[in-house]
C-alpha cells in the first residue's frame, strides 16, 4: 500500500502529492485527512508533517518509496468533506493545497519545527551551548539565534562535538486535570478517622467529609469547593494512604462562563414570514440562498435564532459567521443565551489551546451550533441545517493571504454538500449579494420595521462648510457639542465615530470641499508623502501637489485627518464634565480589550464612546440616544470603486445605534459633501435607492458586480526585475481574453513598496472567460522555475490598489 501525502511546504515545487510507503503495522490504522511525519528532502533525519490525501495501490514512480515514519493521529483531522473542500478551494483561490489544509484546522494541529542538538562530546567550561541544555545530552536551539551563538553551533557541529536536527513540535495540547474520587466506604473512613492523629486537623476533616459523602469525586478545585479549608498537600497525602484515587481526566478549556439562559421571544409578522421561508427550505434539504435585508434594529438576529433552533430540533447543526468577534460581544452572548453548551465559539481572540477545545467539541458533536469568524467557516460540523453570515457585506470575511478566500464562498460551497438554506443577512447588502437577490439567483427577504414601539433615528446632515464651529477646534460643530452636552444632562449616551478610512491620504480643500481627483478616472488621487507627489492607482496618472484649490483657488488646502487621540483631547477641553471612553486600535490592542470597554459603556460608566469603525456594528444599548459622525468624507474618497458603497454602509451601520429602544434617537453627520448621494441615503436609511443609484454607476463604470476581476500581482526586490515580469505575465494572459474583457494597468501598487519588495500589478474585469482560469492556474505553477518573484493572484480583491 501506499499513501499519497501533502508536505507541509507552502511551495509551487511541493504543490503536489508525494508517494511514501505504508509500512505494514500501519496499514489498517491509516487514512485519508491524518496527519503524518515523513522523510522529506536530501536528508533521512529531516522529518516534515504531512496529510494523508489518498490511498492507493501503487505507486508511478520508478525508485524505491521512503517508508512513512509515524502516524499522528487517531482517527482523520480532515474527514471527506474538508478534503474536497481544500481541494475546491485551491483551484479556486490559485492556492497551494496545503494552504488549504492548514487554514482548515486550528492552529494547535499545524506543525512547527523545533531545532535541537545532540552531544556527541561532552561541552569544554562556559560554552555557550551550556545553558541551551534542557538534558545531560540534549538541548533546545532558540528560533532567535545571536550571532556569537550561531558561531559556536557552527563550530561544535564541524568539530563534530554535535549533531543538529529538526523536529516537529506538537503544539495541540489536550488539558488534563486530576480527578481525585474516594477509594473509601462510609464505614472505612470512619475506621481511618479514629486511627489518624488528633493533631492531623486537615485529614481528619477530609475523612469527615468522606464519611458523610462517600461517592464524591472532583479537581482539586471542586474539592476545595466543597472544603473551602482543604489543602493541595492533603489530597496528595490521601492518595498516597489510598483513601483517594487519582487519575487524570481531559478537560475543555472554558474561555468564558455562560450567560443565563433566554427564551426566544415571539417573533413580528416580517419575521415569521422570513423564518418559515428558510424553515421550509430545510424541511425539504434544499440548498437555497436567502438575503435577510432588514433595516439596523429590525430583530434580523431573532431570525438566526429561530431557523438554528429550527435546525436543532431536526437534528441537525448550525453554524453562524459575524465579522469579528471581539467586536460584537452581544451577539455571541445572544446565541449563547438561547443554545447555552451547544455552542461553540470560534475567533482569533481565544489561545491556541481554547480554540483547539472549541474545535474538538465541534468535531466530536458536542457542540453542535458554531459561531465564529471567517475562518469558522471551516468548522467541522456534520449534518449542518443552515449556515447564516450576519453583516454579509463586511470585508473581514475576505482572507488577505493564501488562500485568499471569501467565507460567503465557502459557505456557498458547503451548502451544496449539505443540501441546507443560507441566510446572508445585512441592512446594507454588498452590491454582489444584492444584485443576486434582484436575478432570483438568491431569495431576497425583507424586515423593514423596528420591533415593539422604537423608530428610527432622526438624522440630520450638518454641512461642515457653513455651520457654526467650535473657536479653535474645526473638527466640531456647536450643533453637535449642544447635542452632546444636552444627553449629558438627561443622563443618556452618546456614541461619536471617527471615520479613520484612508486617513490622511488624499487632499481635500478647507473652503469647497473639493478632492483633488484623477482627470482619467472618477477616483481621488492619494497623496504619496516619500515623492510629493499624487497618484492614481487605478491608471498610474501622477501630478504634483497643488499649491491652491484648482477649484476655488483657496490655500486652505491639505491632506485631510485627525486622530483620535487628538479629538478626545479636545472633546474633552470642551465638555470637560462628560466621561468619554475611547476605542480604537491603541485602547483595544490587549486581549479582551474591546469587551471590556464595551461592557463599561453598557454599565454606563461613560457618557461618550468615542471610536474609530470598530464602534460602527453590532452594539445594542438602550440608553444610547446620539450617534455623532465627526468626518463622514473620509471613506468617500478611498482610491477604490467601492468608496461610496463602504461610505453608506458605515453611516447606516452607525447612524442604526442610536434609539434602540424606547427612546428617540437622534444623528447628527458632519460633512464637507453634504450633497453626496452616499451620505444623503445613508441619512435616509435609504439602501433601495442607493443600491440603484449605484448600481447605475457600476454599470457606467464597468466595475462589479457587472464584471469580475481578478487582481494578478507580482513582487520582486528588484524594481526593473518586477517590472518587466508583470509585463512579461501581461502579455501572456491578455491573447487568451475575449473581447468583452478589460485589462487594467499594469501599475505599480499603491504602496509600491513593502520590505524591500517592490509590487507590480494588473487587473482583469470579465464577464465570461473561458481560458482565463488555466492560463492562471500555469502561471501559478510556471512560476516555480524563477527564483525571487511572487505571484499572487486575488480573485474580486476587495481593494485594487
Ligand atoms: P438587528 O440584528 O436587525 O440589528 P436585533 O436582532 O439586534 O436587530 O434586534 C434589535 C432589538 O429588537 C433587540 O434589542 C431585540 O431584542 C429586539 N427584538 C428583536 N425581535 C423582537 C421581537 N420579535 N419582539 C420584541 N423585541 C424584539
Ligand atoms: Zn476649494
Ligand atoms: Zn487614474
Amino acid at each position: 500500500m501506499i499513501a499519497q501525502i501533502i508536505i507541509d511546504i507552502p511551495a509551487q515545487q511541493t504543490n503536489r502529492a508525494f508517494d511514501y510507503a505504508v509500512p505494514p503495522e500501519l496499514t489498517t490504522i491509516i487514512a485519508p485527512g491524518m496527519r503524518v511525519l515523513v522523510p522529506f528532502g536530501r536528508s533521512r533525519k529531516k522529518q516534515r508533517q504531512g496529510f494523508v490525501w489518498r490511498l492507493a495501490e501503487k505507486s508511478s514512480f520508478k525508485g524505491r518509496l521512503k517508508p512513512i515514519s509515524e502516524v499522528l493521529d487517531l482517527t482523520p483531522v480532515l474527514n471527506e468533506e474538508m478534503l474536497a473542500l481544500a481541494e475546491w478551494l485551491a483551484q479556486d483561490t490559485f492556492s497551494f493545497l496545503i494552504s488549504c489544509l492548514q487554514t482548515m484546522l486550528p492552529n494547535a494541529l499545524r506543525a512547527s519545527y523545533q531545532r535541537r542538538f545532540q552531544l556527541q562530546k561532552p561541552l569544554a567550561a562556559g560554552s555557550l551551548l551550556t545553558p541551551l541544555l534542557d538534558s545531560q545530552t540534549t538541548g533546545k536551539i532558540p528560533e532567535q539565534i545571536s550571532a556569537p551563538l550561531l558561531r559556536a553551533l557552527k563550530t561544535a557541529e564541524q568539530t563534530g562535538q554535535i549533531k543538529i536536527d529538526q523536529q516537529v513540535a506538537q503544539k495541540g495540547q489536550i488539558k488534563e486535570v486530576a480527578l481525585y474520587s474516594s477509594n473509601l466506604t462510609m464505614a472505612q473512613a470512619t475506621e481511618m478517622a479514629q486511627t489518624t492523629r488528633a493533631n492531623a486537623h486537615q485529614q481528619l476533616a477530609l475523612l469527615t467529609f468522606l464519611q458523610q459523602h462517600p461517592q464524591f469525586s472532583g479537581t482539586s478545585e471542586q474539592w476545595r469547593e466543597a472544603l473551602p479549608e482543604l489543602k493541595q498537600t492533603t489530597l496528595t497525602t490521601a492518595v498516597k494512604k489510598a483513601w483517594l484515587q487519582r487519575r487524570q481526566i481531559e478537560q475543555y478549556r472554558q474561555p468564558n462562563p455562560l450567560p443565563t439562559p433566554k427564551a426566544a421571544l415571539p417573533l413580528t409578522g416580517e419575521q415569521a414570514a422570513a423564518y418559515h421561508a428558510v424553515a421550509q427550505a430545510m424541511t425539504v434539504a434544499q440548498r437555497e440562498v436567502f438575503l435577510l435585508e432588514g433595516i439596523t434594529g429590525s430583530g434580523k438576529t431573532e431570525v438566526y435564532l429561530a431557523a438554528m433552533a429550527d435546525a436543532l430540533r431536526q437534528g441537525k447543526t448550525a453554524l453562524m459567521l459575524v465579522p469579528e468577534i471581539a467586536l460584537t460581544p452581544q451577539m455571541v452572548q445572544r446565541v449563547q443565551e438561547r443554545f447555552q453548551k451547544d455552542v461553540a465559539v470560534l475567533h482569533s481572540g481565544l489561545s491556541v489551546g481554547e480554540r483547539f477545545d472549541e474545535w474538538r467539541r465541534i468535531e466530536r458533536g458536542e457542540a453542535r451550533v458554531v459561531v465564529g469568524a471567517r475562518s469558522a467557516a471551516f468548522a467541522p460540523l456534520k449534518n449542518i441545517g443552515v449556515m447564516i453570515i450576519d453583516e454579509e457585506h463586511e470585508s473581514s470575511y475576505k482572507q488577505d493571504d493564501m488562500p485568499r478566500y471569501h467565507a460567503r464562498d465557502v459557505v456557498l460551497h458547503r451548502a451544496t454538500t449539505h443540501h441546507c438554506p443560507v441566510i446572508l443577512g445585512s441592512a446594507t447588502p454588498s452590491l454582489e449579494s444584492r444584485a443576486r437577490a434582484q436575478k432570483n439567483v438568491y431569495h431576497l427577504l425583507r424586515l423593514t420595521q423596528r420591533p415593539k414601539s422604537a423608530q428610527l433615528p432622526e438624522v440630520k446632515v450638518l454641512d461642515m462648510r457653513s455651520v457654526g464651529k467650535v473657536d479653535g477646534k474645526p473638527s466640531f460643530s456647536q450643533e453637535l457639542i449642544d447635542a452632546l452636552a444636552q444627553r449629558l444632562k438627561q443622563h443618556e449616551q452618546s456614541i461619536l465615530l471617527l471615520n479613520r478610512r484612508g486617513y490622511a491620504n488624499f487632499v481635500l480643500c478647507r473652503d469647497c470641499g473639493n478632492v483633488i481627483k484623477c482627470p482619467n478616472c472618477d477616483i481621488s488621487l492619494t497623496l504619496h508623502r516619500d515623492i510629493q507627489a499624487l497618484k492614481c492607482h487605478y491608471c498610474g496618472h501622477q501630478e504634483a501637489i497643488p499649491q491652491v484649490c484648482p477649484v476655488c483657488h483657496s490655500s486652505q488646502i491639505r491632506d485631510f485627518g485627525a486622530g483620535t487621540q487628538r479629538i478626545e483631547a479636545e472633546l474633552a477641553a470642551i465638555l470637560p464634565q462628560a466621561r468619554i471612553l475611547r476605542m480604537d486600535v491603541d485602547t483595544t490592542a490587549r486581549k479582551g480589550g474591546h469587551q471590556r470597554l464595551i461592557k463599561k459603556f453598557g454599565r454606563q460608566e461613560a457618557d461618550i464612546l468615542l471610536g474609530t469603525q470598530m464602534i460602527a456594528k453590532g452594539l445594542d444599548f438602550p440608553n444610547v440616544t446620539l450617534v455623532g459622525v465627526i468626518n463622514a468624507d473620509t471613506s468617500l474618497s478611498l482610491p477604490d470603486f467601492r468608496a461610496s458603497e463602504k461610505t453608506f454602509q458605515l453611516l447606516t451601520q452607525v447612524s442604526g445605534r442610536a434609539g434602540r429602544a424606547e427612546k428617540q434617537g437622534q444623528v447628527l453627520i458632519q460633512t464637507y459633501n453634504p450633497d453626496n448621494y452616499a451620505i444623503q441615503l445613508a441619512s435616509h436609511q435609504d439602501y433601495e435607492a442607493f443600491y440603484q443609484r449605484e448600481m447605475h454607476l457600476r454599470h457606467v463604470g464597468g466595475y462589479p458586480p457587472y464584471y469580475y476581476t481578478i487582481l494578478v500581482s507580482v513582487n520582486h526586490r528588484q524594481e526593473d526585475l518586477a517590472a518587466q515580469k508583470i509585463y512579461q505575465l501581461y502579455r501572456q494572459v491578455s491573447p487568451v481574453l475575449s473581447k468583452s474583457a478589460v485589462l487594467l494597468g499594469p501599475t505599480p501598487r499603491m504602496i509600491a513598496r513593502i520590505n524591500n519588495q517592490y509590487y507590480y500589478q494588473f487587473i482583469i474585469k470579465y464577464k465570461h472567460e473561458e481560458k482565463l482560469f488555466t492560463t492562471l492556474q500555469r502561471l501559478v505553477l510556471e512560476m516555480q522555475q524563477e527564483s525571487g518573484f511572487q505571484l499572487r493572484i486575488d480573485r474580486e480583491p476587495l481593494q485594487i490598489s
